[in-house]
């Protein structure tokens, strides 16, 4: 019996032509023309100005809040359950990530939270579109306007949902993407840095690319980075978003599989829902366990591997991570991280193989 991965890359367009194609040419680094087709292609899919390739996800962040101006002393909020890296970037600025507890469900940032978390201190807010499912965004603008923040989407896992009909990515005045091997669009390692904002898109490309003035070789008026994606990388995103609409089609095809499967155990676990001015990705389809198998959830986990399937526990929230670590509860993340399962999410998955999924969560459940 083969064993179901929890996600896998789908590399069957002309990743490997135009791969082949930087080899051939000797095109390897961070020059050459898959990286400016690669940035104009996704921009135009986000429906957004400007796209500026990094060489992950994590990067993209960083990037990001360094051309946001973020310095130490300075705060972020950002919601508690979301991947570290999130976290993490802001560190990097020396600055603060202040927590917001997150809604039922979707596990995204809960914009009624926000207020309470705001401080003289406070620069900016980063909602997360977790596991595909877009932040409801109308009120964490309203906020951030009202309150002269900036907003940055982390859009990691979330290429293609839509708000209210717009692509995110295109809502805030910056967004990132990351383009990791188990992401919906892939480059291997890669992120993506967009934004509407000429001004922000200039001083991205600068600091990108070590901090070298465009106009004069070798000459350096800041302190950048070496955060360049390679041709190589761009020329499998290139690839990748030739058949994005495919990978979209595929995933949606693949929970409505899950739904229907997992339909006979509704009072035993929480399905995906999408809210009504949601246009959600199936990055990872989720699933919560009701009240009677809460405490059981890595049991499930374990009975589900046992059985060939791979699954993976929904992101504990920052604040119970040694580093940063919180006495305060947030009652939303505690109740539901504990109780949520990523189920196999990956374009290759057979409707057999979705029914193994189902029957091996039955089992596990007795
Ligand atoms: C994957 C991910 C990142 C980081 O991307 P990498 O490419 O792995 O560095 C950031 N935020 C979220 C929410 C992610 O899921």
């Amino acid at each position: 019996m083969n064993r179901i991965s929890v996600a896998q890359p789908k590399l069957s367009g002309n990743e490997r032509k135009y791969v082949l194609d930087c080899l051939d040419t000797n095109w390897i680094s961070s020059n050459g023309k898959y990286i400016g087709e690669f940035e104009k292609t996704f921009a135009e899919f986000c429906g957004v100005r400007h796209a500026i390739a990094t060489n992950n996800g994590t990067t993209a962040l960083h990037l990001a809040l360094v051309v946001l101006g973020l310095q130490p002393g300075d705060e972020v909020i950002i919601p508690t359950v979301t991947y570290i890296a999130t976290a993490n970037a802001v560190r990097y600025c020396g600055a603060t990530p202040v927590l917001v507890d997150v809604v039922e469900g979707t596990m995204n940032i809960d914009p009624k939270d926000i207020a309470r978390a705001l401080t003289p201190r406070t620069r900016g807010i980063i909602p997360v579109h977790l596991y595909g499912h877009p932040t409801e965004m109308g009120p964490v603008m309203d906020i951030a306007k009202k309150h002269g923040l900036w907003v940055l989407e982390d859009a990691a896992e979330a290429h293609g949902a839509e708000c209210d009909g717009k692509r995110v990515g295109s809502i805030g005045d910056m967004a990132t993407f990351s383009f990791f091997g188990n992401k919906i669009v892939t480059t291997g390692e890669g992120g993506m840095v967009t934004t509407n904002d000429d001004a922000l898109a200039e001083k991205l490309r600068l600091f990108r690319g070590q901090g070298m003035d465009p106009k004069r070789r070798y000459w350096f008026p800041v302190i950048g980075y070496n955060y360049r994606m390679t041709n190589i990388q761009a020329a499998i995103g290139l690839a990748q978003m030739e058949t994005v609409d495919l990978a979209l089609a595929d995933r949606d095809r693949l929970a409505t599989w899950y739904n229907e499967a997992l339909a006979p155990l509704a009072d035993r676990i929480v399905l995906p829902a999408q809210a009504s001015w949601a246009r959600q990705v199936f990055w990872m389809y989720n699933i919560f366990l009701r009240d009677g198998d809460a405490h059981r959830r890595d049991a499930v986990m374990q009975a589900m591997d046992k059985e060939g399937v791979e699954t993976r526990p929904v992101f504990y929230p920052m604040h119970v991570m040694p580093p940063y670590l919180e006495a305060t509860s947030y009652p939303v993340a505690d109740l539901w991280a504990q109780r949520g399962i990523n189920l196999p999410t990956h374009q290759d998955l057979t409707r057999e193989e979705v029914a193994r999924v189902a029957r091996a969560l039955t089992q596990a459940l007795g």
